[in-house]
């Protein structure tokens, strides 16, 4: 199959109008949103899932999220809406956070899983909800990597894991934040973030009280299943082994230094700009995420990095640990999972 590339904003028409009949017809299109670039089907349609599945060769049993531009398109997917759904949309919608409701019988469980429930988002993109619009109202989209990849925050990244597998990719540049949204289970007696992303549980409690936060998301657990069935996957994976070193900075990059040394692979390494200069630079790759005082450049580049990484053939990666405070919990939080949860603190083994 040929993938249709098209560069649009929110005023190409033609481009709408073009991506909308392949939803329709049961086709995909990649499109941008706010978090990561998503991979589009008619949530409605069976068939669409599935070739969603296929091209990304996502396990079937992991659902997607169905994306909407207009309040009024939940009536067709729930008719058991608590009313806290409607306090967070007024607060965070559109925008990168996700809700999880009892589903009505005709959402096909292709979409959701075999599960259910249904996960609705509304995105913060002019060029998605043109895209959600022209395609019927209704877009089941998870994020357009290849499964295990690093989700993909440029076009390009998109036609490197899907071209030929897909009809069609609209490329609207860079997304904005660069992790996935904040989930939220709303199906069970208290609220619960099954992913942390932009929109933190500070957030959800000054709207709507009490949030919990499952308890499988920042450790490897023995006996405890992450309760986001796509949390359960080693998602977001470089090639090369990665490793995480925690303490203070001066003791991480001596420790980093140190290994970087002895070791005879190739070895890249992910800091901050507060620490790039401590680093021996021989040769290896040292990326700077940004700032340690501005994590939403660190979330932005983060996927990024690790496909760099991958093209440039690194087999051993050594990453600083980062604030979990806030918005830091979902970066580290994606951090620890591509690192398999290897983290190190530095200060125990000097
Ligand atoms: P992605 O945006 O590609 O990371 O995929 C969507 C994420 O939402 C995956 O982690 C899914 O497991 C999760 N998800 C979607 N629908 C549900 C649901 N009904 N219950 C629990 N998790 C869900
Ligand atoms: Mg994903």
């Amino acid at each position: 199959m040929e993938t249709l590339i098209e560069k649009a904003g929110e005023n190409d028409t033609a481009v709408y109008e073009k991506a909308g009949a392949i939803i329709k017809n049961g086709g995909l299109v990649a499109f941008p949103t706010e978090t990561v670039y998503g991979l589009g089907g008619d949530a409605f349609n069976p068939d669409s899932s599935k070739k969603i599945y296929a091209a990304k060769g996502r396990p079937s049993d992991n659902p997607l999220i169905v994306h909407i531009a207009e309040m009024s398109a939940l009536d067709k997917l729930s008719d058991n809406i608590p009313e806290i759904l409607y306090d967070l949309a007024d607060a965070f919608w559109p925008g990168p956070l996700t809700m999880i409701i009892k589903k009505k019988q005709a959402v096909p469980s292709e979409t959701t899983g075999g599960l259910d429930t249904v996960a609705i988002r509304m995105p913060d993109h002019p060029v998605a909800l043109q895209l959600i619009r022209a395609g019927g109202g209704y877009i089941a989209a998870p994020s357009a990597n290849a499964s295990g990849r690093p989700s993909p925050t440029l076009a390009s990244h998109v036609e490197e894991d899907l071209n030929g597998r897909i009809d069609m990719i609209i490329d609207g540049g860079e997304v904005g934040i660069g992790i996935e949204s904040t989930i939220v289970d709303l199906s069970g007696d208290v609220p619960m973030i099954l992913r942390p992303g932009y929109v933190t549980r500070d957030m959800l409690e000054r709207v709507i009280g009490t949030v919990e936060t499952d308890p499988t998301l920042m450790k490897k657990t023995e006996g405890g299943r992450p309760k986001a069935p796509g949390m359960r996957y080693r998602h977001y994976a470089p090639k090369g082994d990665m490793q995480i070193f925690a303490g203070e900075m001066s003791s991480v990059a001596e420790t980093i230094n140190k290994r970087v040394r002895q070791s005879s692979r190739r070895c890249g390494i992910l800091c901050s700009d507060e620490s790039i200069r401590l680093y021996d630079d021989k040769g290896i790759i040292i990326r700077s995420l940004g700032s340690r005082t501005d994590l939403r450049s660190v979330a932005l580049n983060i996927y990024r990095a690790l496909r760099e990484f991958d093209d440039e053939g690194i087999e051993e990666i050594y990453a600083e640990s980062f604030d979990t405070e806030g918005f830091g919990q979902a970066v580290m939080n994606r951090m620890l999972k591509a690192a398999g949860y290897n983290i190190i603190n530095t200060e125990e083994t000097k």
